[in-house]
Parts: structure tokens; sequence; C-alpha cells
């Protein structure tokens, strides 16, 4: 069987579940529509697969955070970089404040909200412009095209972060992060607002799988010494607290976004992307869950298999 009928014959499968709610805590997020379900895998070879709703844009959010970690390793170093933030499993929900209290107040890795507003405060330019410039710039190396920014999401997003804010302050406090408290959390809310369809994040997760030479472009989105590492916390961190769950049944680095995203690398040979708008009580999307565990096992995808 194709992977174009594999993709088809799960969206047609999975399109009836309806399990899980649109995010609300981002009022603009709660205005998505349930239905929407799009699938792409992209391989190594510069192959792109994908069905459903595929040209639908959403927000990077939580999807962005490897891709950032990724910059913050170029840019700073890996000591520099885990000076500050630590490489394991937190256990706790992605925008928990509490263990930031606990031992080295260090955030517990780059994929939860307080490790990757800390990550933010290392994209460093002369100006807040120049900063998101960086970013975009990487993420337009990763997808091989430009993509917009959802100025509707990040201004609702920053204008009810109390939690995201608290965090910042926290940091702050611990010298995780400088005085520019207000620009760093803005940069963390925009690289959240990032928009891309299932073709563009599966295209990034391939660059990843591609050791960060994007298969289409032949472009250099990331040194490949940094990839590794990126992966890893992924693996270990990715699916926040079901990390250990995601390992068990699908066996692959991956990210969410509390958009309805998920992406997973299959390293060496693709990059897989899903987004459905309804997520779980752990900010997954519902969909996307069970066609990663599906895809997994129909095509001995888990890295250990
Ligand atoms: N921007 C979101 C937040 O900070 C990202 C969370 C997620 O996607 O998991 O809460």
């Amino acid at each position: 069987m194709s992977i174009q009928a594999i993709l088809s014959d799960l969206h047609q499968k999975y399109q009836i579940y309806t399990d899980g709610q649109c995010a609300t805590y981002i009022p603009e997020l709660a205005k998505a529509n349930t239905n929407h379900f799009g699938l792409a895998v992209a391989t190594v070879d510069g192959e792109l697969f994908s069905c459903g709703d595929d040209d639908v844009t959403f927000t990077l959010q939580s999807a962005s955070k490897p891709f950032t970690y990724g910059l913050a390793l170029q840019n700073l170093g890996r000591e520099f970089v885990h000076s500050k933030v630590g490489v394991e499993p937190s256990g706790e929900a992605f925008n928990s404040i509490v263990e930031l209290e606990k031992s080295t107040h260090r955030p517990y890795n780059p994929m939860i909200n307080s490790g990757a507003i800390a990550i933010s405060s290392m994209i460093r330019a002369k100006s807040f412009g120049e900063r998101q410039g960086k970013f975009m710039e990487m993420f337009e190396n990763y997808s091989g095209r430009t993509l917009g920014i959802d100025e509707g999401v990040f201004a609702s997003e920053k204008k009810t972060a109390h939690r995201n804010r608290s965090i910042a302050h926290l940091l702050r406090h611990f010298n995780i992060i400088g005085d520019d408290i207000d620009e760093t959390l803005d940069l963390y809310f925009k690289h959240c607002s990032v928009l891309a369809d299932v073709k563009d994040l599966a295209v990034m997760a391939a660059t990843l799988a591609n050791k960060g030479v994007n298969p289409r472009t032949k472009r250099s989105a990331v040194p490949g010494q940094h990839v590794a590492d990126i992966l890893s916390l992924m693996f270990t961190c990715g699916m926040y607290d079901s990390s250990g769950e995601w390992a068990y049944t699908v066996g692959l680095p991956a990210k969410s976004g509390v958009s309805g995203c998920i992406f997973g690398v299959v390293p060496g040979s693709m990059g897989i992307a899903v987004f459905s708008p309804p997520i779980d009580g752990k900010g997954h999307s519902v969909r996307g869950q069970k066609v990663f565990q599906e895809l997994s096992k129909t095509l001995g995808l888990g890295i250990f298999k």
C-alpha cells in the first residue's frame, strides 16, 4: 500500500472521532474548526504526501519549541544553553510553574513553557525586529517557504498569558533570563503564532530526519551536530507528561502544539505531521495521537522496532 493510500485511509477512519476540545485559554484558538483534519508525510528523498485539510494553516504553538531550541544551540552552544535549561522530563503539565521552585531553579527542559521562554531570551540581536527576523529566517529554512505570523493569536495569547508571565518573572528572579521580560515573552508568543500547514510541518520534520538539511530545497536549517540534541529532547519531553506513553505506543521523537498539531521524526527516513484542533487534557490533538499510533504500528516506525 502506498503512503498516500495509507494517509487517506487514516483520514477516513479517524475523521469521525470527535473527542477532545479546542484550547480555550488562548481565546483565539477556541474559534478553530473542530472538523479540520490534515495529514502529511515528507520523506528525506524530497517526496511529499498529504490529504484532508492539508492547506489549512494553524499556529505552531509549542511545535515551534524544538526549532527555537536548535537556534539557541547554534547561536550560544550547548554548554551555555544547558547552564540555563535542563534535559529532564518534568512529569508536570506544559505550563507548570511548581518545579521551578525546586533544586536548581532551571526549567527542566526546552519543550515545556518555562524552558522555551528561557530559550526565547537566548535569541539575541540588536532589536526586537531582528530577533524575530532570526527565527523567521530559521523557519523559512526548515519549511522551504516564507511563513507568516497570526497576529490575532499573538495578541490573544499576549493579553491572557498570566501563567506564562508568572513563569517569566520567576525565571528573572532566578537569573535564568534578563530584564527584558516583556520582550522575551513577546518573542515566545510570536514564535508560537507562526503559521504553517501540515505539509510545511512535515517538511520541517523531514529536515530534522535529514540531519538538518531541507530535503526539498537542500538548504541547511540547523547544523547537523545539534539534531541529536533536538531529537533526544523531543523523544523524552516533547509530549510533556504523556512522553512516556508516547514513547511506548508510538516510539518516535515528536512535538505537539495546543493548536492541534503534532509532528514526528523518523530519523533518516521521514517527517510526519497531523493537524486536528480538538486536544486532550494534556494538550495533544486527539485525532493526531490516533493517527501516529496506527501509522507507527502499520509501518513499523518506532525507533526500537
Ligand atoms: N503558546 C502556548 C502556551 O504557552 C503553547 C502551549 C502548547 O502548544 O503546548 O501556553
